[in-house]
């Protein structure tokens, strides 16, 4: 009865969505319906995106100048490993815990506000490595403004140093360079700079435009002039940004947390960001529950450049994605669904041209055998004709036979080329003669196969062959297709036993 209801259910189209328990509808069928139905469900769901038109959510376009307000830069540090990174974090973070304040324990998010005494406001991403900054510029996003390249002074340039700058260098990302460990013995801070000229990042002393600041990550000497700097640099880039208006954001860390669930953490770079917020990031979407900043307290809104914590997600969405504030969960559902269908458009276009190109592989590999078979013997290659018109024999020989007249499919196999020829040859003169049609479908040396057996199989023909063996597993599966196995040692008893298949073929003489 239980199933009964459950398969009636389950071929209704109503939307499982929205089934509630009542009088009528028990609780414990739809639980049953809504786990067993999850594919069925979800394919009900495709196929009504393929009728809809794109209900997808884009970035919006460019927005008013006259609405744009400065926002604070968004700086990633890279560098060599060792040359001081964490270090660097660390302390700029310490710099920011006021003694004064309770309850707030640092926690990592993947970003971290960075306050002067003078108001102004950095935001650091300490997404640690290339990796993510890699993989944001993969999906044509970008969250940094400025990069601060650690260079230790007692070590200079070195492979991950280098690569950090054409990072920036491709991005487009404007780099203050940071001249750590200036406070040991062999700190040589001019060779760094000298030796940044060779990778066209020229310091102010030199002409260019790169600020050089000396710095001590360890002892936290002349931080200030580093987070001055990066002011000084993102006043000169005049960034800004529209406060209002549906969020746009991007997904620096994605982790799934006991308490809280699915959490990430965006950096606003379009609207506020609040409680209440509907959002959809990828596959997935959310109803903003709680916004956390680096200090784990709640907030309730969280503005261009930030980094916020938010909880909310039906599923974690992974970082590198770019977050778009929708105006329902309605409009949020539409979108996941049309972007779950595109996606399994594209998985199956995928599957096709993976298809594809094993076919292409496969008549690759024919036409290099057939190129192969071109210094063969005449008789050789129009015996390997037969097997370029296969396709010819795609109604079962067995069947044309008996309106045809009779034929006979073979499958030649020889231990040399020269006997292989030799029947051949033989083969050639009783197919002059024209009673029975001889069909050699595959011919070649060496042992028989399975597949030579499973061709016979197919054409209905028989497999001979000369000086060869065919081991247990092919004899059987030929006894059980019924294909006729010849094998000889002395070319005149197979010759002898092929006429006497030839004339069984043949009509009886009245
Ligand atoms: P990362 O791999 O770039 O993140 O480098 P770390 O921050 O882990 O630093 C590597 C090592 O260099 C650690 O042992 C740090 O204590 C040390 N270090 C970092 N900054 C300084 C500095 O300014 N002065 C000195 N003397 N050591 C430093």
């Amino acid at each position: 009865d239980f199933d009964h209801v459950v398969e009636a259910l389950l071929n209704t189209s109503v939307d499982l969505d929205s089934l509630e328990p009542d009088s009528v509808l028990e609780e414990r069928w739809i639980k049953e319906v809504v786990t067993r139905s999850g594919m069925k469900f979800r394919w009900a769901k495709l196929s009504e995106c393929r009728e809809r038109p794109n209900r997808d959510v884009h970035r919006r376009p460019p927005p008013d100048p006259s609405s744009l307000v400065p926002r604070p830069p968004v700086v990633t540090i890279m560098g060599h490993v060792d040359h001081g990174k964490t270090t660097l974090l660390d302390s700029l973070r310490k710099s920011q815990i006021v003694s004064t304040e309770a309850g707030g324990i640092t926690q990592h998010i993947g970003a971290f506000l960075v306050q002067l005494p003078t108001g102004e406001k950095i935001t650091f991403l300490d997404t640690p490595g290339h990796a993510a900054f890699s993989s944001m510029r993969a999906r044509g996003a970008n969250a940094t403004d400025i990069i601060i390249l650690v260079v230790a002074a007692d070590d200079g340039i070195m492979n991950q140093t280098i690569e950090s700058i054409q990072h920036a260098k491709k991005a487009g990302v404007p780099i203050i360079v940071a001249v750590n460990k200036c406070d040991k013995l062999q700190a040589d801070p001019q060779r760094v700079k000298r030796e940044l000229l060779a990778h066209d990042v020229v310091c102010e002393e030199f002409g260019g435009d790169v600020q050089a600041i000396h710095i001590s990550a360890l002892k936290g000497d002349n931080l200030l002039a580093l987070t001055e700097a990066t002011v000084t640099l993102a006043e000169i880039l005049e960034l800004k940004a529209e406060p209002t208006g549906a969020v746009e954001g991007l997904i620096i860390e994605s982790r799934t947390d006991k308490g809280k669930g699915p959490v990430t953490t965006v950096i606003v770079q379009r609207g506020t960001l609040k409680r209440g917020c509907v959002l959809v990031a990828g596959n997935t979407w959310a109803k903003v529950r709680f916004l956390f900043d680096e200090n784990g307290r709640a907030v309730t809104e969280a503005g261009p450049s930030s980094a916020v914590e938010v909880v909310g997600w039906k599923e974690l969405p992974p970082a590198g994605e770019v977050v778009l504030g929708v105006e329902s969960e309605q409009r949020a559902r539409e979108a996941v669904d049309w972007r779950t269908y595109e996606e399994e458009q594209q998985k199956l276009q995928e599957e096709q041209s993976v298809i594809e190109l094993k076919q292409k592989v496969h008549l690759d590999e024919y036409r290099k055998e057939r190129a192969e078979l071109a210094h063969l013997s005449w008789r050789q290659r129009k015996s390997a004709l037969y097997r370029a018109n296969k396709s010819k024999f795609s109604v079962r020989p067995s069947e044309r036979t008996q309106l045809d007249h009779p034929s006979l499919p073979l499958i030649v196999k020889g231990d040399v080329d020269g006997s292989v020829e030799a029947i051949l040859n033989i083969l050639d003169s009783y197919d002059a003669q024209q009673q029975c049609e001889l069909k050699v479908v595959h011919f070649g040396i060496g042992d028989v196969s399975e597949n030579d057996v499973n061709m016979a199989d197919t054409f209905a023909g028989s497999v001979y062959g000369f000086n060869v063996g065919a081991n247990s597993s092919v004899r059987q599966l030929a006894s059980k297709r019924g294909v006729p196995l010849r094998l000889h040692n002395i070319i005149y008893k197979l010759i002898d036993e092929l006429k006497d298949e030839l004339s069984s073929k043949l009509p009886p003489v009245v």
